[in-house]
């Protein structure tokens, strides 16, 4: 398995959007580059609406720079539910929860099984 590394830049990007989008859910997809994840990819109704940020992620895009994806858990708690290991699955390899108050601790990566992976913040 490579080490994934995450452009700070996008980092706080995805936490700027995620206290957007709160109490909602933010989602998008990641777009990395030789292990290096550097764009989102949104779809259109992933930026809010709660429950079907996880269904609009299911609907993934054939593209091949897409690596996995990101959510963000108002609740706080950055740990997949059922809906988001079968998400997970089916999205790609590695899979970014952030957590309320959307820090840049306050975030963890998963592979594709929902195991606990490093994501190196670069
Ligand atoms: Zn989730």
């Amino acid at each position: 398995m490579p080490l994934w590394k995450i452009k700070r830049e996008l980092l706080k990007m995805i936490m700027e959007a995620s206290k957007s989008s709160y109490p909602d859910e933010f989602g998008a997809f990641l777009r990395a580059k030789h292990g290096i994840i550097y764009e989102l990819v949104m779809l259109p109704g992933t930026l809010s609406g709660g429950r079907s940020v996880i269904y609009n992620l299911m609907m993934k895009p054939i593209d091949f720079t897409i690596v996995g994806s990101v959510h963000s858990h108002p609740s706080g708690v950055p740990l997949p539910s059922e809906a988001d290991l079968r998400m997970f699955s089916r999205t790609g390899d590695v899979h970014i929860i952030v957590a309320y108050p959307y820090t840049l601790t306050s975030w963890k990566a998963y592979n594709r099984i929902g195991e606990e992976i490093d994501v190196k913040v670069i």
